[in-house]
């Protein structure tokens, strides 16, 4: 049975969040689905790839001149009609990414109904910080469950295992854990065996595959550039998994032990 979902998405810097999001994101708009991604990384390069390369201004900047928000100038439409928005970062050594996102995530809750009347919101979070902006999202109640990203390798994993933690304290239901391959050996077992521990699973592996980059940097997600491509497939797969998921639940981190033993496995 359909239910809209309000979804995050962790995971190490640089292990494929805005990609895997903004892929998601343009396969569930294919099927038809009314989609919002919010971009809360300071990278704000979450939506970039449904927007043919275009920067959007973010949150973080029009505040900072003192532009008044308002749905036109801080949602943008994309690939067949996703809502595209950039919280964007603070001003290096000065502000808290935490803070900005709290900032933003209320102030979008009073100019658009995207983040509420969409069939699938996604909010691509930093995963670095187990801070105030990795659960603003989660303590201002937009999301409902998350999704970590992880390839087989140690900090990737270890960065998986913290985000745990912080979903544990926050009460948020995880819904599964997504591999992101790094072509590191028995990176599937190592993955399927820390969900199974963690008391969850891994819903999709999603294979290393240059395709991604090009697309990329043409200013494409695969979805609208390559979409007969193998890599396309997985995920359209793994869009439809998270649409029709209908088991979450509370992870329990590992111990630091557990998790060295594991990945020595
Ligand atoms: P994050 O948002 O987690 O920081 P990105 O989504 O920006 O990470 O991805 C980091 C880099 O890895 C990007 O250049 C992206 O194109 C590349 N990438 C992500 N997933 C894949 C994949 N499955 N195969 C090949 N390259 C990938
Ligand atoms: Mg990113």
């Amino acid at each position: 049975m359909f239910r809209a979902r309000r979804i995050a998405i962790y995971g190490k810097g640089g292990i494929g969040k805005s990609s895997t999001a903004s892929n998601v994101a343009a396969a569930c708009a294919d099927c038809g689905y009314s989609v919002s991604i919010i971009g809360c990384d300071p990278k704000s390069d979450s939506s970039i790839t449904l927007l043919k390369g275009e920067r959007i201004p973010t949150v973080m900047d029009l505040l900072r001149n003192k532009v008044e928000l308002c749905e036109d100038n801080v949602v943008y439409e994309g690939y067949k009609g996703v809502k595209c928005v950039e919280v964007g970062g603070p001003e290096p050594g000065v502000g808290c990414a935490g803070r900005g996102i709290i900032v933003a995530v209320t102030a979008l809750q009073k100019i658009t109904t995207a983040i509420t009347e969409s069939d699938l919101v996604i909010y691509d979070v930093p995963g670095d910080i187990v801070c105030g902006g990795f659960s603003a999202p989660i303590q201002k109640g937009l999301v409902s469950e998350a999704y970590i990203l992880s390839s087989g390798e140690y900090m990737p994993v270890y960065a998986a295992n913290n985000i745990c933690k912080g979903l544990e304290k926050l009460n948020m239901p995880l819904s599964g854990v997504i591999c992101n391959s790094r072509n590191v050996p028995r990176e599937e077992e190592i993955l399927t065996e820390f969900a199974s521990e963690i008391g969850s699973k891994l819903v999709a592996f999603i294979p290393k595959d240059n395709v991604v980059q090009d697309c990329e940097r043409d200013g494409f997600s695969v979805i609208e550039k390559a979409p007969d491509s193998e890599i396309a497939g997985v995920y359209r797969k793994l869009a439809t998994a998270i649409m029709d998921c209908e088991e979450s639940a509370i992870p329990n981190a590992l111990d630091d032990e557990r998790l060295r033993e594991l990945l020595m496995m």
